[in-house]
């Protein structure tokens, strides 16, 4: 037998062969409401403003070099990216028990988190992860990758388009004390589905009670309401009232750095020795990991974090992403109920949040989407928000009335 006889062929990932399949049809009229990219307008990706000044800037800088940076990454990026998701006048960053550890974007993030508590978290049990149902479908591969079982916890009610509440804290209350409960801190994907500032508050509670530890992903900030401070509020809440956590980071979205990979890991301890301690050890981890993550796209986050003039332009192409994202939730919910008179409610088009929203189709609608109408969406029939524009929507609203139908 060949040495490799044994390995057996994967699957391709659904998403990225959807993309794939989108760009061979040669329907002139296709839409892609698949992969979780900002699209301009005119459907092309959008380079933002004030990231084409900072490349600007640092393309003619003659003090930029290609030297390895610090195992944990640029300080000047990591320190800003602390506060941006924490607050600037965080008590957990004043009392420097914060450690921030830049990533490959929100993946290496997760990752460095999910290995981090695979060697040192306090397990009372097996390891085991409670992931939001559904979840972004990586989350699961990340935490087996190291040796942590994936459960799910009740979050999306399909009768009401909306949050399992209910669910949600009954999950929370009847785990084992010190259970790791994975939570999107805002525009959760794939649903769209936050809970409210009561709910959260709710949440901590029991969080609190429980000890449990919260591994929120925030891979939308300024995303959801187009306010970075809002997005953050959660996550904010939680650590003035001493909930144990980590946040994993990412500048995909939010900046438009996809393939740049600006991410970074906080870790927020009780005690700034507690901190000296986990940040030597993320340190081992990273070193026999990456060595030492890339430079490029933390230097441009840096500049547009650390100066004010900068920072109140990316605010502004935030503004701009989310509002446009915004728009086409009004504007499809109103062709559906108004324009087509589309059988049943659509409020929850306009009350999801962020990138995307879960449309309460079935499988075999999405499908005919895509057979019928060369519209591309995931089976679960979620749409990304930004794959819609002026000029098709309608084609789509049209399309979705006919399969629901
Ligand atoms: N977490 C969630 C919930 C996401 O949706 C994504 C992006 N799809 C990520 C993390 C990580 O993305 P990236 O590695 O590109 O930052």
């Amino acid at each position: 037998a060949e040495t490799w006889d044994s390995v057996p062929l994967a699957p391709p990932d659904s998403i990225f062969k959807l993309t794939a399949t989108y760009k061979s049809d040669t329907f002139p009229q296709k839409v892609n409401l698949g992969v979780g990219a900002y699209r301009d307008d005119d459907n092309k990706p959008w380079v933002l403003p004030v990231v084409k000044k900072v490349n600007e800037i640092l393309l003619n800088d003659p003090a930029v070099d290609h030297e390895y940076l610090p195992i944990t990454g640029l300080p000047e990026y990591t320190a800003a990216a602390a506060k941006l998701i924490l607050g600037a006048d965080s008590p957990a960053i004043k009392e420097e028990r914060v450690v921030s550890v830049q990533t490959i974007s929100g993946t290496g993030a997760n990752h460095l988190g999910a290995l981090f508590l695979s060697r040192f978290y306090q397990w009372d049990g097996p390891k085991q992860v409670y992931l939001s149902d559904p979840t972004w479908i990586n989350h699961f591969a990340i935490f087996r990758n190291v040796g942590i079982e994936p459960l799910t916890y009740p979050y999306y009610d399909p009768k009401t388009i909306g949050l399992d509440y209910t669910g949600f804290i009954g999950s929370l209350e009847s785990a084992t004390p010190r259970s790791v409960f994975l939570i999107h801190a805002c525009a959760h994907n794939p649903t769209g589905v936050d809970p409210t500032k009561d709910q959260w508050k709710k949440i901590a509670d029991v969080v609190l009670e429980k000890k449990h530890y919260v591994f929120f992903d925030s891979a939308y900030q300024g995303f959801a309401s187009g306010d970075l401070d809002n997005d953050a509020w959660a996550v904010r809440y939680f650590v003035e009232r001493g909930v144990p956590l980590l946040i994993c980071q990412s500048f995909a979205k939010n900046a438009g750095l996809y393939g740049e990979r600006v991410g970074a890991l906080h870790v927020v301890p009780p005690s700034k020795d507690a901190a000296n301690r986990i940040k030597s050890q993320l340190s081992v981890l990273q070193r026999s990991e990456i060595s030492n993550p890339p430079a490029y796209g933390a230097r441009l986050v840096s500049l547009i974090l650390n100066d004010p003039a900068l920072f109140e332009e990316w605010k502004r192409d935030i503004r701009t992403m989310a509002g446009r994202i915004i728009d086409m939730r009004k504007e499809l919910h109103e062709l559906l109920t108004e324009k087509f008179k589309t059988p049943g409610n659509w409020d929850h088009i306009i009350n999801q949040i962020g990138m995307f929203s879960f449309t309460g189709i079935s499988t075999d609608q999405s499908l005919a989407l895509t057979e019928k109408a060369h519209i591309y969406l995931t089976t679960n029939g979620r749409i990304s928000m930004a794959g819609l524009n002026s000029h098709n929507v309608h084609y789509f609203a049209e399309n979705l009335d006919k399969v629901v139908r």
